[in-house]
């Protein structure tokens, strides 16, 4: 077997393991863990510092995921499902959904309605791909997709290389966070087979820029893989400009591009992951002007009912009198400018 399969099933997956193991009440953890499995991968497990700290926040079950109230599918996904792997929300790209399984689960996931797809109906989705040639983008997400067998995986970019329309493939993961050792030297030199190859790499707080991550991170970027990144605000972990500045600074010096900071979705047993509208906007008002421009993602909503994506982005623009447009700066200050 090979070493990150062995890690895999390493995980902390039993809710009276992680009580003893983080010395905290077992009924509370169970209970959550009946509606959403636990998983824990050996590396994150390694990161966490102690009960209650932002790494532990995101994968040990809390009763507060059982509150009534918000939605199992916040983004209308299954209406947007022509096929049961495919979500085509979007005229030109779509999603290709290829595995269920993820290395750890995060409690504040989007997809907890969802379980795995079977390989007829992965065939189906590619199908559905091939017959659409308006999508130039897809999107091969899940799930986890790098937790397929190299094998398994490579089927599937080859099948969605082979169509001629599709421009780009891009991969979502959040493997280089939880199961770094995945990311072995053979996976990386056949993803290099099938550019353009994009990769949103899913990180939400410094502590997860580890040593083996980083490794990871190098490998990729040097196998020519274009990285991005996509991170959750969520309250209690990463709901602070200094926080976030040094995550998106970090992933940056990782030769990864801070792409979308997300608004938690309305998913069911999530709420006491929302923070206000306005937290995200100071965030990047936090970043715009006191730090590269390279590290300031996109402040993105996803509207409920797969409306899509919209992108929220703070008030720059005070007033305008007449011809003059009154804008103020990161230093806060107004500055005119003349309008044609
Ligand atoms: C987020 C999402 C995409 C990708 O959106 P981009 O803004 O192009 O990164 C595509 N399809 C669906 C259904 C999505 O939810
Ligand atoms: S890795 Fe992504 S899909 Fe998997 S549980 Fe976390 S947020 Fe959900």
């Amino acid at each position: 077997m090979e070493k990150w399969k062995q890690l895999l099933s390493r995980a902390m997956t039993d809710p009276a393991e992680a009580a003893r193991h983080f010395g905290v009440p077992e009924a509370p953890l169970r209970r959550a863990a009946e509606k959403f499995p636990l998983r824990i991968s050996p590396h994150y497990l390694s990161l966490i510092r102690e009960p209650g700290d932002p790494l532990y926040r995101q994968c040990v079950p809390d009763e507060r995921e059982l509150a009534p109230g918000l939605l199992d599918d916040p983004l209308g996904e299954e209406a947007h499902s022509p096929v049961p792997c495919v979500v085509h929300r979007y005229h030109d790209h779509c999603l290709l959904l290829v595995s269920g399984e993820c290395a750890t689960y995060c409690r504040f996931c989007t997809r907890k309605r969802r379980c795995g797809c079977a390989r007829a109906e992965l065939a189906a989705g590619i199908a559905y791909i091939a017959a659409h040639r308006e999508i130039r983008d897809v999107l091969v997400s899940g799930g986890d997709p790098l937790l397929l067998d190299d094998g398994e995986l490579e089927a599937v970019l080859r099948e969605v290389r082979a169509i001629g329309h599709v421009e780009i493939i891009r991969i979502g993961t959040r493997i280089p966070c939880m199961l770094p050792e995945r990311l072995t030297r053979n996976l990386c030199r056949m993803l290099k087979k099938y550019h353009p190859l994009y990769m949103n790499v899913h990180f939400n707080h410094p502590d997860e820029l580890s040593a083996p991550a980083l490794d990871a991170l190098e490998r990729l970027a040097d196998a020519g893989v274009v990285l991005g990144s996509q991170t959750v605000l969520l309250r209690g972990v990463n709901d602070d400009p200094e926080v976030m500045r040094k995550l998106m600074e970090g992933l940056l010096a990782a030769r990864v591009r801070p792409y979308y900071l997300l608004q938690m979705d309305l998913v069911r047993g999530g709420g006491h992951f929302r923070t206000p509208l306005e937290t995200g906007v100071a965030i990047i008002d936090a970043l715009r002007g006191h730090t590269s421009g390279l590290a300031v993602p996109h402040f993105i909503v996803d509207l409920p009912g797969g409306r899509g994506k919209v992108e929220l982005v703070p008030q720059y623009l005070l007033r305008k009198e007449g011809k003059r447009v009154i804008f103020r700066n990161h230093r806060g200050e107004e500055c005119v400018y003349p309008e044609v």
